[in-house]
Parts: C-alpha cells; structure tokens; sequence
C-alpha cells in the first residue's frame, strides 16, 4: 500500500515544486529565528530572490561540532514552550545532540513513518509488535506514533525482556515487528531454543534498522521468521526514524521522502556533489520542520543516490543502505 498516494508518487517535476517552495520557506525561517543561521545566510548570500537551490548550495554544511557548541537548544527555532517533545541523538563520542519538536513536527514525524511502515507492508488494521527502545531515543516512540497514524495497534514492547517478547509474539501473533536487525534475530533463536518455530507467530513483515546489516543477514532474518524484512533508515537531528524507507517490492535501495527531506551527496572531502551513483555523505536540509530545521546537515553516513524508476510506482528518488560512515565520524 501506498500511505500518501498523491504525494509519494508525484511526478518529479511537481516535486521539486513542493521543494522549491519548502526550501524557500525552512531558508527564511532558519535565517529569521535561528542565530546561527541568520549569520551564516547573511554572510553567504546577498539576494533573497535567487533560486533557492542555488542559494542553498552557498550555505556552509551544518556538522555535529556545530551542533555540539550550540547545546544544549541554541538551534531552536522556536520559544521552549512550543516544544512538545525533546528527543536527544546517541551522538558519536562526545555530548548528545538534544532535539526538540513542535506539534507540527511531531506530525509530519507520524506522517514519514505511516509511509515507512506501509511501503514495508503494514496495512490499517495490522498489529505491530513495537521492540525499539521507548525514551530519548527516537526508535520507539517514532514508530509508535506512526503506527497509529496507519491505522494499526501497537504493542509497546520496548526493552521488555526477550522471553516475554517471545511469548507476545505467540500468543498475539502480530503482522509486524520493529526492532534492530540483531534483535530480529534474537527473537527467533530465543523462540528456537524454545523448541518454536518462529514462523508459527505469523509475522508478515519487519521493519528494521538503528545499526548496519547486510543482505546475508536479511536472508537469515526472512528466513527464520518468514518475514518480508525492510531497512528503515534516520536520524534524530533530522527527525528519527522514517526519513527514508525500502519498499518491499524492489529492497534495492531507500525512498527518501523528498517532500519533507532534501538530499545532497558529496565528497566528504571536498564537500563538492559526486556523479549520481558514486558513494559519497549523505547531506540532508529539512523542508518541513519548525522547531529544528537543519540546513545542509552532514550526517556522516556515506551513500549513493538511485535514481532510477521502482517498480512500487514511488518517484521518491532511493539512497543506498548505509553500509560506513565516514571516517572521523566512526566510534
Ligand atoms: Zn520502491
């Protein structure tokens, strides 16, 4: 199922309308209510009216050092009592990056995430089995509230412990898990050692990610739980989980959702765009985002961009999997 039909396949044109549209509004809203910002733009740039993809491209990356000296919520965009809620990024060494999120955010959070699970195989009416940690992290409660803006019901399982997870998956028989693609599996060997057979537990689909994975490991996972499993892939600073998706029919690659989410892949060394296709660091700018838009950030992980049309009829253009970070971003 397709959640957002009219949005999710667009044509490409229109969508770089909307982004255009957006790009123009985060640039005018980080620069009116964000210090950091408004100095950066000022500096860069001389006239508003430029197109602002160009304008964009002017604007220096946004890394976690950045992020680091403006802690713990020099980034905000907004007073502190339009937040809703905080989230904080495990961050890579050093201090974590503390997140807010306005009603809005928090909205369009739950959107990304309806999308993510339904390209996955989630339908309204499914039961999702909720394993992703519930707290600062974003994981769990990213999931959750994208799971009820579906349709589903889910179970919160968060770090219960992985017998009573067994047991759960048992004797409710949910369509859907989330959870770390190691936990997957932990899942299955601990109903193993059981003497089940997880593939009793009529699991349909499993939507995974936080850590890297592989694709022996997807063909272990699918075949010990007789699960369709897809790669959900994000990042706190941008939002959470649901910033891009697999699908479950061609797995070849993420949907980043554009609408939301503007991408560039450069060279980490040179900052410049590399040749569609060549592996490069995802850059991510926010399109949508009040509290915390985030303008070029530098997500450390290296990427190639797929730009290539998927059989699922999604025109969202597809990232590879993470599968390294750059260097100095490694723990
Ligand atoms: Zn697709």
């Amino acid at each position: 199922m397709i959640w957002d039909r009219a949005m999710e396949t667009m044509d490409r044109q229109r969508l770089q309308r909307v982004q255009e549209m957006r790009l123009r509004w985060t640039l005018n809203w980080a620069r009116e209510r964000v210090p950091f910002y408004r100095n950066r733009i000022d500096r860069n740039i001389s006239s508003e009216d430029k197109d602002p993809f160009v304008f964009l491209k002017n604007i220096p990356f946004t890394t976690n050092t950045d992020l680091r000296r403006q802690y713990p919520l020099g980034f905000l965009a907004v007073p502190r009592h339009e937040l809703r809620r905080i989230h904080t990024s495990s961050g890579t060494g050093g201090k974590p990056t503390i997140v807010g999120y306005t009603a809005r955010d928090l909205s369009m959070w739950a959107e990304v995430v309806a999308r993510s699970l339904a390209a996955a195989g989630a339908l309204p009416g499914h039961m999702l089995h909720n394993a992703y940690d519930y707290g600062l992290f974003t994981g769990g409660l990213g999931l959750h509230a994208g799971a009820e803006r579906l349709g589903m019901t889910v179970i919160p399982l968060s770090g219960a412990g992985t017998e009573r997870q067994v047991e759960l998956l048992r004797d409710l028989q949910p369509q859907g898990l989330a959870c770390t693609p190691s936990y997957a599996l932990n899942l299955a060997e601990t109903g193993m050692r059981r003497g089940e057979d997880p593939k009793s537990w009529g699991l349909k689909f499993a939507i995974l990610g936080a850590e890297p994975w592989s694709e022996t490991m997807r063909q272990r996972i699918e075949l010990a739980l007789g699960v369709s499993a897809v790669d959900i892939y994000g990042l706190s600073e941008i939002t959470g989980p649901g910033v891009a998706i697999e699908c479950s029919h061609a797995k070849d690659g993420l949907h980043v959702f554009e609408d939301f989410f503007y991408i560039e892949i450069v060279d980490p060394r040179t900052g410049d765009p590399v040749p569609t296709g060549t592996l490069g660091e995802l850059v991510l700018t926010t399109l949508a985002k009040e509290a915390m838009p985030m303008v070029r950030y530098r997500t450390g992980d290296m990427v190639s961009l797929i730009d290539t049309p998927c059989a699922c009829g999604r025109t969202h253009r597809k990232i590879s999997r993470v599968v390294d970070r750059r260097p100095e971003e490694r723990n």
